[in-house]
């Protein structure tokens, strides 16, 4: 459930008419509905009301803005990060330091640094080498480092092969089958508190099936440990729940989520850990466009759009839908191919797709756009940073500015050999 929805007409955030938006910053703009959020916050925590103690992370590289990352901590959420720039967001949103994880397969050492100095709550380890790494860095510095070892479950995750992370010839985690020895020997390492598990076996999962497999691995794992005399107390299962990207997908729901993990994990007595994301922020977001014209192709015409893959990435990157809609619905409908003005045929957003008659100068929107949008944001094309907006009942604000193609030159140089 989302608060866009159309009032007399008209395509609404909230109680903000799109328009009013689209009029005071420009488009493209990503719109952000404060109470959407809030809201995926709370039914993503109730879901797991019955699964012992529990501490989420919202996952940073979702949507890293910083009034995203204040509802989050607002809710209670901590944050999972996975380089040093998303842990300064998160301490900067107000995250508590102990609410906060590292993840990260290639973690530097001036970032597991930071996160010693920062005093972070968990460590993620990805390979028995950063974890001797941090060992030797945290000695230096006093206290231990609490960790848990990523492990890598070989589960076919069934999402897109660039958002799947736990197959055995994934770069995440360290095989599942070699975990105990590498546990024990991290555990003797004299700068780490090793205290549990994490496994995230990928995005936009569609089943839970995958994610029950995983999590009975880990759960084997545990106690193969315990019986070896290691400590076990935190179990992060990750995050991966996927969102409905068509109105008329099915998706498990949490709920059904959070009575799989309350089933699975029963007697394993840790604390449970996650790190959602998408299912947070996906649907609380939508990228408000103009279409710049029409254009007759030789078969279905081509909307031009004012937003480009450069402002939302993930249909040339993943093939990824998007619904999109008009602001003011006309009752006609076409078949077209939405597009945006970057010279790359890539910069497709959809292909013969059925859609409501558009006309050069309408706004419309694309739907589910609140995660892993505005972040992959790039100036391909010298096209400038998109700008994103919060909305809050009546009233909204501009949450992040457009970096316009000025800034972007402004910080580069001619050397003067080059004169
Ligand atoms: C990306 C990521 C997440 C979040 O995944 P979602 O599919 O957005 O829930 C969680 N944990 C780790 C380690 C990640 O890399």
């Amino acid at each position: 459930m989302d608060h866009f929805h159309l009032r007399d007409g008209e395509l609404y955030a909230e109680d903000v008419p799109l328009a009013r938006i689209a009029e005071e910053v420009g488009t493209p703009v990503y719109v952000y509905s404060r109470a959407t959020l809030e809201r995926h916050a709370r039914v993503f925590r109730e879901a797991l009301a019955g699964a012992g103690e529990t501490h989420i992370a919202f996952a940073v590289k979702a949507n890293p803005n910083l009034a995203v990352l204040r509802v989050m901590q607002r809710e209670g959420f901590g944050a999972d990060v996975v380089s040093g720039g998303e842990l300064a967001r998160a301490l900067a949103a107000g995250m508590a330091p102990e609410d906060i994880v590292f993840s990260g397969v290639g973690k530097q050492t001036h970032e597991l640094v930071q996160g010693l100095d920062e005093g972070i709550g968990q460590f993620n380890l990805e390979s028995e080498e950063e974890g001797a790494e941090l060992s030797a860095l945290a000695v230096a510095r006093g206290p231990r480092a609490r960790c848990a070892l990523r492990v890598n479950p070989d589960i076919d995750a069934g999402t897109h092969d660039k958002i799947s992370t736990g197959k055995a010839d994934n770069k995440f985690g360290v095989p599942i089958g070699r975990a105990p020895e590498i546990y024990a020997r991290l555990a003797a390492l004299p700068g780490l508190d090793m205290r549990g598990l994490a496994v995230h076996i990928g995005s936009q999962l569609s089943e839970l099936r995958p994610l029950e497999l995983a999590f009975q691995k880990l759960g084997a794992l545990l106690t193969n440990l315990r019986t070896t005399g290691q400590t076990v107390t935190h179990v992060d299962l990750g995050g991966g729940l996927g969102v409905p990207y068509k109105a008329t997908d099915v998706l498990p729901s949490p709920a059904e989520y959070g009575a799989m993990v309350a089933r699975v994990t029963r007697g394993w007595n840790v604390a449970l850990m996650f790190e959602p994301g998408r299912v947070i922020a996906g649907n609380a977001g939508v990228l408000l466009t103009r279409v710049i014209r029409v254009k007759r192709g030789v078969n279905d015409p081509f909307v031009i759009v004012d937003a480009a893959m450069n402002d939302l990435a993930r249909p040339a990157l993943y093939g990824a839908w998007h619904d999109f809609e008009a602001v003011r619905p006309s009752n006609q409908r076409m078949t077209a191919n939405i597009v945006g003005p970057i010279c790359e045929t890539g910069d497709t957003f959809a292909t013969g797709r059925d859609i409501e008659g558009v006309a050069a100068g309408d706004l419309a929107v694309f739907r589910t756009a609140g995660a892993y949008g505005a972040t992959m944001a790039s100036s391909y094309n010298s096209r400038g940073f998109v700008a994103e907006v919060m909305v809050d009942g009546d009233k909204f604000a501009v949450v992040a500015d457009r970096i316009l193609p000025e800034a972007i030159a402004g910080a580069e140089r001619v050397p003067d050999w080059l004169d």
